[in-house]
């Protein structure tokens, strides 16, 4: 007779941030996942966790997307002693993630303080400070390789299979007293550069999986490079230079890939200058190069050669914020890459403030622009921004290349669904409309659906 499971779903309930699940099995408290809300919900960072950190025997990590691992540095801070069980590579890009977040709180906390002094109000402290982050790695103690099960207390067992979302990404299995819980995290595309395709989903009685874009399908990767290489052909033709703000983790090493593709090739100039002009990207970049072996096949072929995505002649990576200087005085003929991804900060937002009136310039969108940003006022056609407080005409030309996602799309979540042997299926980290349509065509195919609520439970 096995120990009942109870799984009760926190974060990334009909929202696509603050992933965070918990599993009681036998006395036994393990979390999947513990995200940073982002965007729209990032005040609830600040609320109380609804269970008690000290409690937490472990943190499964399926990635080291920030609104997966994000707030595990607040869990330390607020007495989880347990161990954090991640993939190889999440655990060092983890570091590197909660890190650069720390140090954003902080500056955040510091602006606050000053602004609260002025109203005569209280400082809001920071969410966690670098002390946190780097106490929070302390944590991580349990690597494991994909396929390795790993064995907890009180009968409880975890694998990780391939995602294929992000570099070390995993699909969770957990077993305990006879029961399996199968948990996406993010559920990666099929057929893109570097990581491999997402495994199928072990057989399972509980499968949890995301529905970020169960209501659309996505343009094809082939499709996308195309749009990318024409949009760079059409600024350097006319002798303007092209901004790429960019995500550090995944999207930034992607675009690289492309366009060393693409330079080699011929598609665009050999004369074509490609900057890579973000601290964190770097540093991330570094990261993919010491695991060759978690890319799929064409990767490893592509990286095992001297000259590579990361490394080629028309690539310079800027060291110091003068290198990064330097380039507002480059006219044509070079691809900057920088974030931040929604240009909310960080490098890109001191070249838009100098090339967004360019009409020689050219700006391509690869990711996501949530709502409020900076980013999304542009593809959304604004004609004037406030850049770093001062307003700046747009006058280079936009584009938003769709293809790149690192999600599944609607047609890639039915057939994966769909091919799982799962007893019931649990929909999170989507949207209540995009986990409505995917709920809505996966019934016709006889598989019924849950879509929970924050703080809903189940219990099998
Ligand atoms: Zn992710």
């Amino acid at each position: 007779m096995g120990a009942a499971m109870r799984i009760t779903f926190f974060g990334a309930t009909k929202t696509v941030t603050g992933s965070c699940h918990l599993v009681e099995v036998g006395g036994l408290e393990v979390l999947l996942d513990c995200g940073m809300y982002q965007g729209h919900d990032a005040a609830r960072n600040h609320e109380a966790f609804p269970f008690e950190p000290a409690d937490i025997g472990y943190v499964v990590l399926t990635h080291a997307h920030l609104d997966h691992c994000g707030l595990i540095p607040k869990l330390v801070r607020e007495g989880f002693r347990g161990h954090v069980i991640s993939t190889r590579p999440t655990a060092e890009i983890a570091r590197l993630i909660l890190l650069d977040a720390a140090h954003l709180q902080e500056e955040e906390a510091e602006r606050g303080a000053r602004r609260a002094l002025r109203r005569g109000e209280p400082p809001p402290g920071a969410l966690f400070d670098v002390g946190d982050a780097l106490a929070a790695m302390d944590h991580f103690s349990l690597r494991v390789e994909y396929g390795q099960e790993l064995a907890l207390d009180h009968g409880v067992s975890v694998v990780f299979h391939d995602a294929g979302h992000i570099l070390g990404s995993g699909i969770v299995e957990l077993r305990a007293g006879g029961k399996t819980i199968v948990y996406t995290g993010d559920l990666g595309s099929w057929g893109r550069p570097i990581v491999r395709d997402p495994s199928s989903a072990p057989p399972c009685d509980l499968l949890i999986t995301e529905g970020t874009y169960g209501d659309r399908p996505h343009r094809s990767f082939a499709e996308s490079v195309a749009e990318f290489r024409d949009a760079v052909n059409a600024v350097l033709g006319r002798g303007g230079s092209v901004l790429v703000p960019s995500f550090a983790l995944e999207r930034t090493q992607e675009v690289l890939y492309v366009l060393y593709e693409l330079w080699r090739r011929g598609e665009i100039p050999r004369t074509v200058r490609i900057v890579l002009d973000s601290p964190l990207g770097s540093a991330v970049t570094r990261t993919f190069s010491k695991y060759p072996d978690w890319f799929d096949r064409e990767g490893r072929e592509v990286f095992a050669r001297p000259e590579n995505p990361f490394r080629f002649p028309a690539l310079s990576v800027t060291r110091s914020v003068e290198d990064s200087k330097r380039l507002n005085h480059v006219g044509g003929g070079h691809i900057i890459i920088a974030g931040s991804g929604m240009c909310t900060g960080g490098r890109i937002v001191h070249h838009l403030r100098h090339r967004l009136w360019r009409e020689e310039d050219g700006v391509v969108f690869v990711g996501y622009q949530a709502r409020g940003t900076l980013g999304r006022a542009i593809v959304d056609g604004a004609t004037r921004v406030r850049v770093l407080g001062e307003e700046v005409a747009v006058r280079a030309q936009i584009w938003t290349i769709n293809g790149f996602s690192a999600h599944a799309d609607r047609e890639e979540l039915l057939r994966w669904i769909s091919g799982a042997e799962a007893g019931r299926v649990v929909l999170v980290h989507g949207e209540e409309h995009a986990l409505s349509a995917l709920a809505s065509g996966l019934a016709p195919r006889g598989i019924a659906t849950t879509i929970p609520s924050p703080g809903d439970s189940l219990e099998f």
